[in-house]
């Protein structure tokens, strides 16, 4: 591949944005790509170089990128004025539509980034508990604030042990002083929980947890364990946060709270609530939502912002109209189960992690639990591979603990020809 164009971009960008891209996670070092355009699940780099893509965008693009009946809503909604300093029509229908479809949600508030509802989260958590500890999982990723940003990933010797976990801040710059607030855990060790609980419980505000290791190889829950959170969290008048920032809308229409037919108290909401417009949304219990406005504060200039809430609108139109969601899980299976088949075939010890709409593997072990195990796969082996895939025009995440991504626009097609680069690449890092 010539990527002339893409060079060249790439030495423009550092000149004016630290790394050359807007966000640390869009960096690659030398190799870091840059877009042209995408229709469907396929993308053009600026170098034009074609690929059926499983990124989506870090997971919003639920439907397909420029997916015509979304911008269309959002294209004729734009002509009467794309933000105001007063409440529409259109994201009071978002918001009875999400609680159309989301069991429990009782309450609602948008918000325009996954960061900004965690952080909000947070604070209701806090002002509705009295109380000001978190308990978070390792591995688990909850945005950029600095309340949450702790222990999310780290060598697993950097963490202590398990009775007694040491939390890393995530970023320099977050004070010291913030650790005092969190407790973090390994995830699906139940254990820990508990014992943590029993010494903390009283003081814990919330626990937060993504329901699987969304951020982490897509590791999902053990059976029951989500359950155990959320009892221990009743026992101990804890708030049970789940953070559906990657799974809503995504595994379920109701999301991991009616997949696991839970009962948090407060969820986080945003990726493919929008198909890629910016919008986010907590909520959950009524009674604790109605702390906002009374001595709590929530909202932000953009929270109703008409692209954010328009893409919204028609996302969740089409979610409800259209078997989406059966439709990229059946494909899902498909790959998956074609991936875990090729893998087996080359004698390539594995296990396979998530669901059909967002997966992964690792590689180099029989099975991994949380981000401790998962830790000792072999990240350098599944970089090799996807490395191979990006010649055979397939691109995955070049961050292995980032999942693949599939949405209604990967056809059976798009998953034969990425099966069949798969077993290319596999056989071409073997035979290195
Ligand atoms: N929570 C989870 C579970 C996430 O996966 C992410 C983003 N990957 C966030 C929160 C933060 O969302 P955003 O990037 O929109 O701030």
């Amino acid at each position: 591949m010539n990527k002339e164009k893409t060079k060249a971009l790439r030495e423009r960008a550092l000149c004016v944005t630290p790394l050359g891209v807007n966000s640390n996670f869009r960096y690659w070092g030398e190799g870091t790509p840059y877009v042209k355009r995408a229709k469907g699940c396929r993308l053009w780099d600026v170098d034009g170089d074609e690929f059926i893509e499983y990124r989506m965008a870090f997971g919003p693009i639920i439907l397909g990128h420029a997916f015509d009946e979304v911008d269309q809503k959002v294209i004729s909604e734009l002509k009467d004025g794309v933000l105001f300093a007063m409440t529409g029509e259109l994201e009071i229908e978002v918001e009875e539509m999400m609680i159309d479809m989301i069991p429990g949600l009782e309450s609602v508030r948008l918000a325009c980034s996954g960061t900004e509802a965690t952080m909000h989260a947070v604070r209701i958590a806090r002002a509705f508990t009295g109380r000001e500890l978190v308990l978070k999982f390792e591995g688990n990723y909850h945005g950029l604030n600095d309340h949450l940003l702790w222990s999310t990933y780290a060598p697993a010797e950097a963490y202590g042990n398990a009775r007694s976990p040491i939390s890393i801040p995530g970023s320099s710059g977050i004070p010291e002083s913030m650790g005092n607030l969190v407790i973090t855990l390994p995830f699906n060790d139940r254990e820990a929980f508990e014992r943590a609980m029993y010494v903390y419980g009283n003081s814990i505000a919330a626990v937060f947890t993504e329901p699987c290791q969304g951020n982490c190889g897509a590791m999902l829950p053990e059976p029951g364990f989500l359950d155990l959170v959320q009892s221990k969290c009743r026992e101990y008048g804890a708030l049970f946060i789940l953070d559906e920032v990657k799974t809503g809308f995504r595994i379920h229409n109701g999301g991991a709270r009616a997949y696991y037919k839970l009962k948090p108290d407060l969820m986080t909401y945003a990726k493919a609530l929008g198909n890629g417009y910016p919008i986010a949304a907590l909520g959950g219990r009524k009674d604790i939502m109605d702390i906002i406005g009374h001595g709590v504060v929530q909202g932000g200039t953009y929270t109703n912002n008409k692209p954010g809430v328009a893409g919204a609108w028609a996302t969740l139109k089409l979610l409800k109209e259209k078997p989406v969601l059966k439709t990229i899980e059946k494909r899902g299976k498909k790959l998956m189960q074609g991936i875990d088949a090729i893998l087996t075939e080359e004698d390539i010890v594995h296990c396979m992690n998530g669901y059909p709409s967002m997966f992964s593997f690792a590689l180099g072990v029989e099975k991994t639990r949380n981000q401790r195990d998962w830790n000792h796969s072999d990240k350098d082996m599944y970089l090799e591979i996807v490395a191979e895939m990006y010649k055979r025009g397939i691109m995955p995440d070049n961050d292995a603990r980032e999942p693949w991504f599939m949405c209604y626009s990967h056809e059976e097609k798009d998953i034969a020809e990425t099966l069949e680069a798969f077993r290319d690449s596999v056989k071409a890092v073997k035979s290195k």
